[in-house]
């Protein structure tokens, strides 16, 4: 795997698509369960509010069946009618009780907190038969018509012996009713339904609560997991941006800008283009050499040419260095009895004798025809014996026959570059010194002297 990549590099485009999946995998599956976290949310809240609701049934239940008692109690003891009138308006007509029994078992259905709450109503009621007697003995007492009774009032029929009671006693009976110790422990009974519906409620509304909150914290677990995968994808993403492309990116600019080839480095599309351009490079760069060295060198010897020897001349130094001017002795001669390819050849031979003796340390240029320059390195006055022999030699060589070629000769004229001399004072004194070698016969070497 590691060579591979190391090889060929890891397509970006590749990892992008993946990338691209998992994280939008990763965001889909976040978005789901934050979705799902806030419906928990708001079931929790209406779970909360409907419980409100429901504990509001169970005491209204207890606020009716108290209003009714205080209503009931009121009229025994005062005899005023409007406290009757109340009774039974609650009773009849706002009817709490059984709206807030009706109420319960509408949203939260016929549970135990219904039983409960139902079991108080039941007793709420069969404290009305003790209570609408004990208005019937008041109001009788308080000396009301009993026309004027409410139905259920009137109803109530008196024992005998109640019948013979005074008013007064009539009245008493009715407190006693009401406040007497039989009363009193319905009315418990109602508090105790009322405060076993109100436990059983808020023990339901725990264990759904639990319910939701087990679901919740899994859920904030569940996101936290999906949050760091994303994070996670998301450092991976930006070490293989940076790793695989950006940093192989500038690398690569700072090779281009050296004008060097880039190593093969990065994902695999930038490997495409790195190994593109180094071949680029390549041809350019030999082509550059190619046109550089082709104008810089002479065709038919492969020494430079004047364009070369000019190049050489403005990087010499001067006051080391010997300047040899070298023409072929009658060539004019050979291309007229050879012919011009004959004469290619000997120029050839030149060429070739002149880079043998004076190759190593020397620089050999056609200036064009059978004009040579021979630029001597480290060279000096001292060297005079070593020039003349090795001139002597390639003279004694040429003078040999070889193959096709004919035997010529070469006549050379030197100078020595001194502190104060130019470069066309030099040229100028090889050439006065080659006329010179010209003149004594051809075939030699003239070292120039001065005055
Ligand atoms: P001298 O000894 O005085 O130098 O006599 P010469 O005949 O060599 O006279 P010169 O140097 O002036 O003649 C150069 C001749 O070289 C003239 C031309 O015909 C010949 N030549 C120039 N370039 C080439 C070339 O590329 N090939 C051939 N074959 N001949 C060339
Ligand atoms: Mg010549």
């Amino acid at each position: 795997m590691f060579k591979y990549i190391s090889r060929h590099g890891v397509s970006v485009r590749k990892v992008n698509i993946l990338m691209v999946i998992i994280a939008g995998f990763i965001s889909i599956a976040l978005f789901v369960a934050m979705q799902y976290t806030s419906h928990l949310f708001s079931e929790t809240l209406t779970l909360t509010r409907q419980m409100v609701g429901w504990s509001r049934s169970a005491y209204d239940m207890q606020d009716a069946s108290d209003y009714l008692t205080e209503q009931i109690r009121s009229f025994v003891v005062s005899g005023d009618r409007l406290y009757l009138d109340n009774y039974f308006e609650e009773a009849n007509v706002t009817m709490r009780r059984e709206k807030a029994l009706k109420n319960l078992s509408e949203y939260h259905g016929k549970n135990d907190a219904y039983n409960s709450l139902a079991g108080a109503m039941t007793e709420s009621v069969s404290l009305m038969d003790l209570e609408y007697h004990a208005a019937k003995l008041a109001a009788i007492g308080y000396g009301y018509d009993e026309s004027e009774l409410p139905e259920e009032v009137r109803n109530v029929s008196l024992s005998s012996s109640e019948l013979l009671l005074s008013d007064s006693e009539k009245r008493s009976k009715a407190e006693e009713l009401l406040f007497g110790e039989s009363y009193r422990h319905q009315k418990d009974l109602i508090a105790d339904h009322m405060q076993s519906c109100l436990s059983q409620l808020s023990s339901s509304l725990e264990d759904e609560q639990n319910a939701i909150f087990e679901q919740l914290e899994r859920q904030v677990f569940l996101e936290h997991l999906l949050t760091f995968l994303l994070i996670g994808v998301m450092l991976v993403i930006v070490a293989f941006v940076s790793s695989q492309v950006l940093v192989p990116l500038k690398q690569a600019v700072d090779f281009v800008r050296r004008d060097q080839d880039i190593p093969l480095t990065g994902a695999y599309e930038l490997r495409f283009l790195e190994k593109n351009y180094n071949v680029m490079y390549q041809m350019n760069r030999e082509k550059k050499e190619k046109l550089v060295y082709e104008a810089s060198h002479d065709k038919l010897t492969g020494l430079y040419n004047r364009r070369g020897y000019e190049f050489l001349l403005d990087n010499l130094d001067i006051e080391t260095s010997a300047i040899l001017m070298v023409d072929l002795d009658k060539f004019k001669d050979v291309n007229d009895t050879f012919g011009h390819d004959i004469g290619d050849k000997v120029i050839i031979r030149v060429a070739n004798s002149l880079r043998k003796n004076f190759g190593e340390e020397a620089y050999i240029c056609r200036l064009g025809g059978d004009e040579f320059v021979v630029i001597m390195l480290k060279t000096g006055k001292k060297d005079r014996d070593t020039i003349e022999k090795k001139v002597g030699r390639i003279n004694e060589r040429l003078q040999r026959k070889k193959n096709e070629v004919p035997p010529v000769s070469i006549s050379v004229g030197v100078t020595f570059g001194q502190m104060g001399k130019t470069m066309e004072s030099i040229f100028k004194e090889a050439d006065i010194a080659l006329y010179q070698a010209k003149d004594r016969g051809r075939s030699g070497i003239c070292f120039y002297r001065e005055a």
